[in-house]
């Protein structure tokens, strides 16, 4: 899948839309979910035009990656949901109901998240 640059996280990067900001370097933007789930619920984005998790861990370089993982952690300190516990996850493609193709972490806690999934056998 070739990376469109109309996503709305690409404009959100370009500055032709306003988003929450978070945290900013230069590798990677975070900035608050329009619609949270959770008292914390902060997108993890990679500067880069990355389709997708598989297509940031295939292409990006290692100092993308570096700054992506440990910008994740930072947040989740910042935001006092280290020690209470949190969840950090990637939605990719058709089945993880992937919306916007551009590669982001949803990090999300605050509260009891529940289990993470339904069992396939309920
Ligand atoms: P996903 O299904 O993993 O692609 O999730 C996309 C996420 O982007 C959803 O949680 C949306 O609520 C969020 N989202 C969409 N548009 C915006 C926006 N303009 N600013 C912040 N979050 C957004």
């Amino acid at each position: 899948m070739s990376y469109d640059d109309s996503n709305i996280f690409a404009r959100i990067l370009r500055g032709e839309i306003p988003c929450r900001k978070v945290f900013e370097d230069d590798h990677v933007l975070a900035f608050e979910d329009i619609r949270p789930l959770a008292p914390t619920h902060v997108l993890v984005i990679p500067k880069g035009r990355y389709v997708s998790a598989q297509d940031f861990s295939e292409t990006a370089s290692e100092a993308e990656i570096v700054a992506f993982v440990r910008a994740v952690g930072r947040i989740a300190r910042e935001r006092g949901i280290d020690a209470s516990g949190h969840r950090i996850l990637a939605n990719h493609g058709a089945d993880g109901r992937q919306e916007v193709p551009h590669f982001h972490l949803h990090l999300v806690g605050g509260r009891d998240l529940g289990r993470m999934l339904p069992s396939a056998r309920e």
